[in-house]
């Protein structure tokens, strides 16, 4: 099934993880970064053993890093009273408060950033390269929302009758429900706290099964900074209480909010669980990225935009790129450079190892989706240029696919892995049709130096977020969100802390005009 020239790179590198494998085991461990292992839940400023533990794996070679404490309905009951006690004070400090205490937050993210990205190196595989940028990009929202903390405005309303002032004052909603998955174990935790604390909730976060050590090292931090107790509560959990423990976080009435990062199904169960209390919801859910490479785009840019989109943490971003659709005329020079550039710049092994730019897939389940992927579309008739393959553990080649088309799983679903499926188009409207021929709409790219494209194109894509020359968007000033299936709400930005206040209408009668 796979090209003669796929195989032989396949062979190299399944030899080259296996002698990997052998090294890592002898000389990589996660005690480096002891400081800030913590392993038990976090609840009400005390740090406590479940009754039972669960694993947490190194994606790389398999090895147990840690055992964590596996909270029930129980430990996630508890964490809910405690943050709605803590709540009542919480809310009543002053914003400048409120900033002054996430800015420590955030001071000690930086002073322990090493020991944070290795955290995140060793449970979710990302390279340590990128993890260092996620711990600054993750700490980037600590900063932001304790500035803008103290921007909370609210109105005074010109009053139609003279007796009368009126007012719309911004008010927090409550306890806030965390639940966030493995891919950014760090950032999707600090994106949604940092907005609830400087709004002034309070919150319970459960992180993914996979990668539970970085949120706990964060609860440590928090603990440092002088955060109160109950403010923050971490609940980790096994997979196997994940349905208990979510239930709870989605269904009791102590809880006033849910934030979630992760798949659109699993988004679509919580909205439907937190339905019976009438809780706000905000749903950063799966996406489906268009890439659209037109015949005006500088190519080498487009490139560089495509290979930073696609590869970074392996194609585990909800934004990645993951349908790439190249006009006719530079069809195949896209593809030809693409591969350069893939040959020149992609290399697998463990994120400890400074060489490293791709890591293992988070597991095995996720590797065979991936390849599943790559031989519908090759079985389908696409041109396999680059890679191919699962390799040993959790690792898949970065793959390059060309002749793609629409019947092909991987431009029907989001694929997170390293796979870049090619598409060719002949027209503007062809494109833009074949992009919006999906039910999610997080983010969208395309390369155009022609101006009236550019404004045509980036108003006609269906999604949250568009990159206009640029293959990666993310920061704290700018907005996330989709749009249709990928979500509801916005993080960052000024309007992220609006997803954790209310908008209360006092009338304020009896004045003498
Ligand atoms: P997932 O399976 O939906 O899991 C995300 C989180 O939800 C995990 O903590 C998971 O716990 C938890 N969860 C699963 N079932 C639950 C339930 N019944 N009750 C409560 N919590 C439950 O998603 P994933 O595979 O980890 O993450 C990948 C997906 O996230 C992709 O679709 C990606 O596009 C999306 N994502 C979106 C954004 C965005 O901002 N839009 C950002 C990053 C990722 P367990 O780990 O224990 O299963």
């Amino acid at each position: 099934m796979f090209s003669a020239r796929a195989l032989r790179l396949g062979a190299v590198f399944r030899t080259r993880i296996s002698a990997l494998h052998t090294s890592v085991r002898r000389s990589h461990r996660l005690d480096v970064a002891a400081p800030l292992l913590r392993t038990q839940s976090y609840i009400n400023g005390r740090w406590s053993s479940a009754a039972a533990v669960f694993p947490v794996l190194d994606p790389a070679t398999g090895q147990e890093l840690a055992r964590v404490s596996d909270c029930g309905p129980g430990e996630a009951k508890r964490a809910v009273d405690a943050a709605y006690e803590a709540f009542q004070s919480w809310k009543q400090h002053t914003a400048k408060e409120r900033s002054l205490l996430l800015r420590k937050w955030f001071n000690l993210m930086i002073q322990h950033k090493d020991d944070l990205a290795k955290i995140i190196t060793f449970e979710s595989g990302k390279p340590m390269s990128e993890s260092l940028g996620e711990i600054s990009y993750s700490s980037s929202f600590l900063e932001w929302f304790s500035e803008e903390a103290r921007r909370v405005y609210g109105d005074i309303v010109p009053s139609p009758l003279k007796d009368r002032k009126m007012l719309l004052l911004k008010q927090p909603v409550g306890v806030a429900s965390i639940i966030t998955p493995w891919n950014f174990p760090s950032a999707m935790i600090t994106r949604k706290v940092g907005a609830a604390l400087a709004a002034g909730c309070t919150v319970v976060i459960k992180p993914a099964e996979d990668t539970p050590l970085s949120a706990l090292a964060l609860a440590e931090l928090a603990e440092q900074a002088g955060l109160p107790a109950g403010v923050v509560n971490v609940v980790p959990c096994s997979r196997q209480n994940t349905p208990s423990v979510g239930h709870v976080l989605c269904t009791d009435p102590l809880v006033s909010k849910i934030s979630f990062t992760g798949s659109t199904a699993t988004g679509k169960l919580l909205l439907k669980m937190a339905a019976d209390t009438v809780k706000r919801a905000s749903m950063e859910l799966g996406g489906h990225a268009p890439f659209i490479v037109f015949d005006s785009a500088d190519l080498d840019r487009a490139v560089r935009g495509a290979m930073g989109s696609k590869f970074r943490n392996s194609g585990q971003t909800c934004v990645c790129s993951n349908r790439i659709l190249v006009q006719s005329g530079v069809y195949e020079e896209f593809l030809q450079r693409v591969g350069v550039a893939m040959d020149q710049e992609l290399k697998l092994g463990h994120g400890i190892e400074p060489t490293t730019t791709q890591g293992p897939l988070i597991n095995d389940r996720a590797a065979k989706k991936v390849a599943l992927q790559i031989a519908d579309a090759v079985s389908l008739g696409a041109r396999l240029l680059r890679g191919g393959s699962q390799l040993a553990g959790s690792f898949v080649e970065p793959t390059l696919l060309a002749d793609v088309t629409t019947d092909m799983l991987c431009t029907r679903e989001e694929t997170f892995g390293p796979v870049m499926p090619v598409l060719r188009f002949d027209t503007e409207e062809e494109a833009v049709a074949i992009a919006n021929a999906t039910n999610v709409g997080l983010a969208g790219y395309f390369f155009s130096r022609d101006v009236s494209q550019i404004w045509r194109v980036a108003e006609a894509l269906e999604v949250g977020m568009v990159g206009v020359n640029e293959g990666l968007l993310s920061a704290p000033e700018g907005l996330f969100g989709g749009v249709k299936q990928s979500g509801l709400g916005r993080e960052g930005s000024k309007y992220g802390i609006d997803e954790y206040l209310h908008v209360k209408y006092v009338c304020f009668g009896g004045l003498q005009p």
